[in-house]
């Protein structure tokens, strides 16, 4: 299997002509055969149209890509529906982008309009399936305080449901983020079940606490993939780099049981939200601000923490990523979560300042992925940005290498 993204939401969508895009689209596949197109969410209908047919002239499958808890441009999140902090304020997207603005799984407005739209778009009956995209929480990386939710009142009452009290959970996280050393045992906590320096009490809460994030993100996903399912669609899902997912509120092992297929964002060279060294730097970053560890001593603790090789220096995680090793660790870790094939999103986008991956860095992680036996590649995250050369370097590595 491979699948390819394609036309993500932007203002110069309006502009694009579709003789243009077909062509990408057809000059892609003459490099690369792929099996799937994700088709962005937002398209004008022409554009979205032209992408339909050629789809079907190629005989690829042509699903939409879905952005399930932010903004597809049609659903439009309520202020009131953002998850909001331990602090009490509602978490901020991504440079305050409404794509990267999270509304709350738990509300049951949220849950309605979502159903709703979801509905409506299987109705039309232009997709043959959906791959679910912003299906978690918004990432805590770069500041606990500030970003790890939900505490709304809707998840208070699902969380007293389960026997969780959610104020003495944000009690203990304002009380953690007070000192150096309630920082350093959050944020192992994050990223590990079992490793982290806090005490016992105070680990079984985080652990409980981000146990109910899990389930609430599985929860709503999976009411969703069973209206889907009905309508005899094609399900994709779109993950954090399994290290990474359980601090998000992603349950490989619950959410591949819902869908065809799980693609996960172990983009090892990106900059960007769910890009491993982007949200790495963000725990490291973090650490440095709230505790007088070095550079060394945080890099060590998180390699320790996630036992992922990791670069020596904060210039090299941006410079250079992780390494192909680094991206086999997750795959083993995505293989044996997963009940459903497991898809590699490999960063070929040039994106200034967020992407700019080199043709040798694409080689040995390709490299790295067909040492795995994983179920197939996903070309991320938008062709639009991918310059050809790259695919035909994919089809010499992964398809004939
Ligand atoms: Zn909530």
């Amino acid at each position: 299997m491979i699948t390819v993204q394609y036309l993500e939401d932007a203002p110069e969508l309006k502009t694009l002509d579709a003789g243009v895009v077909k062509k990408k689209l057809r000059e892609a596949y003459q490099c690369l055969p792929f099996s799937h197109l994700l088709i962005g969410w937002n398209l004008p209908r022409g554009l979205l149209e032209a992408c339909r047919i050629e789809a079907e002239s190629l005989g690829i499958r042509f699903l939409r890509w879905h952005p399930l808890l932010t903004s597809d441009g049609t659903f439009e999140p309520r202020p009131e529906w953002q998850v909001i902090s331990a602090g009490g304020g509602k978490v901020m997207g991504f440079r305050n982008m409404p794509e990267f603005t999270f509304v709350c799984p738990n509300h049951p407005q949220v849950q309605e309009a979502i159903v709703d739209r979801v509905s409506e778009l299987v109705r039309e009956g232009i997709y043959q399936g959906f791959f679910l995209d912003r299906i978690r929480f918004p990432s805590p990386s770069a500041d606990p305080f500030n970003h790890l939710g939900c505490f709304c009142e809707h998840c208070f009452r699902k969380a007293d449901r389960f026997g969780l009290d959610l104020m003495e959970v944000r009690r203990k996280i304002l009380q953690l983020t007070q000192t150096e050393q309630g920082c350093v045992g959050l944020v192992q906590a994050l990223l590990s079940e079992k490793q982290t320096s806090l005490d016992e009490p105070a680990r079984q809460m985080v652990r409980a606490f981000l146990d109910f994030r899990q389930r609430s993100v599985t929860d709503f996903v999976s009411r969703v993939c069973g209206l889907l399912k009905q309508g005899n669609m094609e399900i994709g899902l779109d993950c954090f780099s399994p290290g990474l997912t359980r601090m998000v509120g992603q349950d490989l092992n619950s959410l591949s049981r819902v869908a065809d297929w799980i693609k996960v964002m172990s983009y090892l060279h990106t900059m960007g939200p769910a890009g491993l060294p982007f949200e790495l730097l963000g725990i490291l970053d973090y650490l440095l601000t709230t505790t007088r560890l070095s550079v060394a001593q945080v890099l060590t603790l998180i390699r320790n923490v996630l036992d992922l090789p990791l670069p020596e220096s904060r210039q090299e995680l941006v410079a250079l990523g992780l390494s192909s090793q680094a991206l086999q660790v997750e795959l083993r870790r995505g293989l044996d979560n997963c009940h459903a094939p497991l898809l590699v999103g490999i960063e070929l986008v040039e994106l200034d300042g967020v992407a700019n991956p080199h043709p040798e860095q694409i080689k040995a992680d390709l490299a790295g992925i067909k040492a795995m036996n994983v179920g197939g590649i996903a070309i991320s995250w938008d062709l639009w940005h991918i310059p050809l050369t790259r695919l035909e370097l994919v089809r010499q590595a992964y398809l004939e290498g």
